[in-house]
Formats: structure tokens, C-alpha cells, sequence
């Protein structure tokens, strides 16, 4: 066995796997290929001295399943980068596409090994995806959708009626369900992993109606794509549900027998405090104008959100885990993958065990690989880290990186640009 396949093996250190059970004592986490192979003694056929088998001593470490992300914007051209001039940076695809892979890169060096994009410009998420994926630069597991289906009103419908939305824009005006309809063609046709609708911005009035959201989602599940909305509003939430999305991004306003309705369809939500919290901090750091967004508007989202997480914990609504990375200037990659388990433990009424599974087991529905990361296993494939500090003890040292020993995503280690990973570990398999 290990003459043929590439084997690695982490001895020693404690494992906790993404299900929520107890941490235990690791002898050997066994990975073949890109996959684990097995956790436990380590198997009789395994010789550490071989050729081809490689040695990660974990003693007196930490080994969890690799950090998903299930809310990054690779490609609405954040953060602006020092002398980069003036101007909107979507405008420009190709240097777009290049800070896109940047970014990319940074969220894997932090220990992310899946993100998934819930909206874009121009289709730079499918591209950069399958670079990772075809092994041409490095980056996590990506799973996108393309531009936002908006109407009307709704957010990133920012130029007037005459300019509609251009080409650059993160949104795609669809005024009709007919034309949502092509729109979720034209998405497919060019390989977005699902379909992202979007509400109003700050969900005060509904914008979709019901039956194109319906519509929406019949298109795309007949494709075998599924559907997630912004919706922070009390109606948008609710009809959502009803139209039967597969996720629901926010839903800060959502009203108890809206909250009731998701239940009952048993759909995910992805609250993303993290950006709110990010807005506060910044705006009292520099000021609420420098933020340009109204930081009284979002600290009331924010108590509406940690309402929300408390409730949904208590209801038995998924939470998916998500950053918002890339939206904004402030939110760099790297840096904020791992603050929302930080918000879910300090607000929402968590424990860090059940933090950790929502963003590793349960954060893998956002990737759509529920039966394949997210929980160490035999079978799965092999996206792990390993941590210099107990997560468990304090959920802080999980955030950008800076605890990291070790990251490993498909069973290959990666470099971290510090000069820790000997080459000789890193093997390389296809993502497939
Ligand atoms: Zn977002």
C-alpha cells in the first residue's frame, strides 16, 4: 500500500473531527492519496522508514478538519491595494482575477481549505475555481455562484434605470422571471457551481416576489444547481422558504413565524456577523464616514442577528459560517474566516465544540461535499489543520492563521509562504 500511494502520517497530538464528539488522543491519523485512509493505531502495512510515506509529529498539537468559509467574495475587487489608483476595482477583469487568485491563496495560508462564493463579477470565481482545481495556482476548494440575480431596488442595483447594471457589476438586472430564468441559463452554461439571488439591502422592503424566486429555484434544481438569497427581511425570508431556496444568507429581521417557516423546510441559514461586527469596529476606529455604511443601522443588525443565532440554535436551524471576506475594503483575506465561531461561542449561545462543527461539518452543505470534508474520517478527503494551541480552550486562535502548525487540503501540505513546509512533504493529487 504505502509503496504505491504517496502516505502521510500525523502521529501523536489530539483530534478533534468536526462530528462535536469529544476530542481523544491521536496515535495515527493515516492519509493516502488525498483521502484518509484511517484514524486509529496506525495500520501494521504502514513503515513510517518507507519511501513514501512522510511523518508529521503532532505531539502537543491540535488536528481538526481545514476551516470552511461559506461567505468569501473573491472577485468584487477588495481589498484596494496600496497605489492602485482611484476607481472601482471590478472595473478591471484581468487585474481582478489576479488579486481574485491572491486572495485565494491567503484564505488557504489561514488554514481555509473550502470557501464558498456567493456572488462575483464577470465570471473570475469560475475561472480562479478551476485554476485550484487544475492545479495551476494554489487555493482552497472553491464553490461559486456568478453575478447576483437582482431586480429593481434590490442591493447593487446602484446605477439609474438608464445605465441598468453594467457588465462590471456585482449584480444582473432581471426584472421578470422570464429573464431571471435566462439568466440562471446563461450562469450554468458558464460553470457556476449554484445561483444567487438577492433582496434588498437592508431587507426594510421586500423587492423579489415569491413566484420569481420560485421560478429561480425551479430552473436551477432542474439543472442541479441550488439557489441561496440575500434576504435580510421579514417577508423576502419568509417567501423564500416557501419558495423552497437551499440557503438563506442573513436574515437579521426574519420575525419568529418566519424563523418557523425555514425550520420546517429544515434550510440553513449563513448570518455573517462578522461583517457587521467588522463595520462597527471599523467605524469607531476611524470613523462612521470613512466606513461609508451606517453603523447604527448595523449594530441593530447585529443584536437582530445574535437574536437570530441564539433562536436558531434553539429551533434546530442550521447555521453555515461565513465572513463576507473580499466585500469590502476592510475585510481582507486571511484575516476573519474563523471570527464568526468566535461571535457564535461570545453571543449565540454556542459551545466551541458546537462552533468548530459549524464551520467544518456543517459548513461543508455550502461546498456541496457534505459526504466528503468537514469531518475527519476514513474515506474523506483529506483537508485537515493542525493547530500549536486548543481551539477548544479559547475559539480565538483559530483566526487568521497564526496558531497554524500545519495545512493540509487534499492530502497534500501545503506551503504557507514561511518557509515551515520541507517540499518533501508536499505531495500533489488531483482535486477531481
Ligand atoms: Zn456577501
Amino acid at each position: 500500500m504505502a509503496k504505491d500511494v504517496a502516505t502521510l502520517v500525523i502521529r501523536n497530538g489530539t483530534l478533534i473531527d468536526g462530528s462535536g464528539a469529544a476530542a481523544r488522543r491521536n496515535d495515527a491519523l493515516v492519509i493516502a492519496g488525498n483521502r484518509i485512509r484511517s484514524i486509529g493505531p496506525l495500520p501494521p502495512d504502514v513503515r513510517l522508514e518507507d519511501e513514501g510515506v512522510r511523518v508529521i509529529d503532532a505531539t502537543g498539537q491540535w488536528i481538526m478538519p481545514g476551516l470552511i468559509d461559506a461567505h468569501v467574495h473573491l472577485s468584487y475587487g477588495y481589498p484596494n491595494l496600496p497605489g492602485e489608483g482611484r476607481g472601482r476595482g471590478n472595473t478591471r477583469p484581468e487585474l481582478n482575477t489576479l488579486k481574485a487568485a491572491r486572495g485565494a491563496q491567503a484564505a488557504l495560508r489561514a488554514g481555509v481549505t473550502g470557501i464558498a462564493v456567493p456572488g462575483g463579477t464577470y465570471f473570475i470565481d469560475v475561472g480562479v475555481r478551476d485554476a485550484v482545481r487544475l492545479g495551476v495556482i494554489e487555493g482552497p476548494r472553491i464553490h461559486c455562484a456568478g453575478r447576483m440575480i437582482i431586480a429593481y431596488g434590490c442591493i447593487e442595483d446602484d446605477d439609474p434605470s438608464w445605465v441598468g447594471s453594467p457588465d462590471h457589476s456585482i449584480g444582473v438586472l432581471c426584472n421578470t422571471a422570464a429573464e431571471m430564468v435566462t439568466e440562471v441559463r446563461r450562469q450554468d452554461k458558464h460553470g457556476v457551481n449554484f445561483i444567487k439571488m438577492a433582496d434588498s439591502r437592508s431587507g426594510t422592503t421586500q423587492m423579489l416576489a415569491k413566484e420569481e424566486i420560485a421560478a429561480v429555484v425551479a430552473e436551477a434544481h432542474r439543472r442541479n444547481l441550488r439557489v441561496a438569497i440575500h434576504s435580510r427581511g421579514a417577508g423576502s425570508t419568509r417567501a423564500a422558504a416557501e419558495a423552497g431556496v437551499d440557503w438563506i444568507v442573513h436574515a437579521d429581521l426574519a420575525t419568529e413565524a418566519d424563523l418557523e417557516a425555514v425550520a420546517k423546510k429544515g434550510i440553513p441559514i449563513l448570518p455573517t456577523a462578522t461583517f457587521l461586527a467588522r463595520v462597527i469596529a471599523e467605524g469607531e476606529r476611524i470613523g462612521a464616514e470613512q466606513v461609508q455604511l451606517d453603523v447604527d443601522r448595523m449594530k441593530r443588525h447585529f443584536d437582530n442577528i445574535v437574536t437570530l443565532m441564539q433562536r436558531s440554535r434553539e429551533m434546530g436551524i442550521h447555521l453555515l459560517c461565513g465572513s463576507d471576506s473580499g466585500n469590502n475594503t476592510f475585510m481582507p483575506f486571511g484575516e476573519l474566516h474563523a471570527n464568526e465561531a468566535e461571535i457564535l461561542v461570545r453571543y449565540g449561545g454556542f459551545s466551541p465544540m458546537e462552533a468548530i462543527v459549524a464551520c467544518t461539518k456543517n459548513n461543508a452543505f455550502a461546498l456541496r461535499l457534505e459526504e466528503e470534508v468537514g469531518e475527519l474520517k476514513p474515506g474523506r478527503l483529506a483537508d485537515v489543520i493542525v493547530l500549536r494551541r486548543d481551539p477548544l480552550a479559547d475559539i480565538t486562535v483559530l483566526q487568521g492563521g497564526r496558531y497554524l502548525a500545519w495545512v493540509i487540503k487534499n492530502g497534500r501540505v501545503i506551503d504557507r509562504g514561511d518557509g515551515a513546509a520541507p517540499p518533501k512533504l508536499a505531495f500533489r493529487h488531483a482535486e477531481a
